[in-house]
């Protein structure tokens, strides 16, 4: 008894840790009712194929804090995994997805895009997933092609059969998995050969240091043919520069998304640009 207390009794000797962590707990706290608040918000941005045209969005979401403005899904996401909110918040996104996607199918000029959204490995692979997913998209009769699901490494490396399992589940009704920030994570090329992908998604890191670091070339270019050879698309994340879509677009890239063609943007905001979306203008020579 005495031994486990001991044990369970934690000290804090830095004042910057112990700020920290009152920091974390009330941001926690502000998390838990951002929800119902109506804090929580989908932006989108676009995605490029070849020829410039826009092929659909990916879905990100932001958080309009009431004191402390708007606070990047970076930091809140990961603190929502370690609390259990990533559960009901997941589903909130996956929601707010399928209404969306219902509303576009009516429009000639939306009902052809395609909305990536981005899953969390917690709720990927929380209890009753699948069956929730498929009833959101009957509900909001949005046809399964039109999502995609981006998907990291971590979520596939742990139990890789109950992942792929579930995966293929959900693929037979027409749903695309895409591998987001890949190169990054720790699965392997063995891993890669089994699971039911539609894409890969070339990490921004690698984008970023294209043309001034010959391994993050040397990098990109190998996902790309490693892609193309098990007839995967590829898709490059943070191009900024008229250089790495050039570039990326001569080792044949199928697909672009970064500030190059347009930021993450607000809902409306982003439907307005897809009514004034000229591919002339998100066109390069390869060259
Ligand atoms: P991600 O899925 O890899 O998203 C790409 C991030 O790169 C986004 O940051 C996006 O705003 C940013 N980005 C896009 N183009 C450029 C560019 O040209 N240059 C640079 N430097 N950055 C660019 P964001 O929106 O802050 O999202 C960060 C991460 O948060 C996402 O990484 C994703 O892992 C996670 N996330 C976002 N929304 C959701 C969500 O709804 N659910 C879950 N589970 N995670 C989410
Ligand atoms: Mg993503
Ligand atoms: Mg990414
Ligand atoms: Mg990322």
């Amino acid at each position: 008894q005495a031994k486990s207390q001991g044990r369970n009794r934690i000290c804090f000797f830095d004042p910057r840790v112990q700020a920290e962590m009152a920091e974390r707990i009330a941001l926690e706290l502000d998390l838990r009712s951002a929800l119902q608040a109506g804090e929580l918000e989908l932006h989108c941005q676009a995605q490029v194929g070849r020829s410039g045209q826009l092929i659909g969005g990916e879905l990100l979401l932001r958080w309009r804090h009431p004191t402390r403005g708007w606070i990047s899904p970076a930091v809140f996401i990961p603190l929502a995994e370690q609390t259990g909110l990533i559960e009901p918040l997941g589903q909130w996104v996956l929601r707010q997805t399928c209404e969306l996607l219902g509303r576009w199918a009516t429009d000639p000029l939306l009902a052809p895009l395609s909305l990536a959204v981005n899953l969390s490995v917690r709720q990927f692979r929380q209890k009753g997933f699948a069956d929730h997913l498929i009833d959101l998209l009957q509900r909001s009769s949005v046809p399964a092609h039109s999502l995609k699901l981006e998907i990291t490494e971590s979520a596939v490396i742990e139990d890789v059969e109950a992942v792929i399992a579930l995966m293929e589940q959900l693929r037979a009704l027409g749903l695309r998995f895409s591998l987001d920030d890949f190169g990054t994570g720790y699965s392997s090329l063995a891993y890669l050969k089994r699971l039911p992908l539609a894409q890969l998604k070339i990490d921004q890191s690698f984008v970023r240091d294209l043309l001034t670091e010959a391994n993050a070339r040397a990098i990109a270019h190998a996902v790309i043919q490693m892609g193309n050879s098990l007839g995967l698309d590829v898709i490059a994340e943070g191009v900024e520069t008229d250089a790495q879509h050039a570039l990326l677009g001569r080792m044949g890239c199928h697909a672009f998304q970064g500030y190059r063609f347009a930021r993450p943007v607000p809902l409306p905001d982003f439907e307005r640009l897809v009514y004034h979306w000229n591919p002339a203008e998100a066109e390069t020579i390869w060259g």
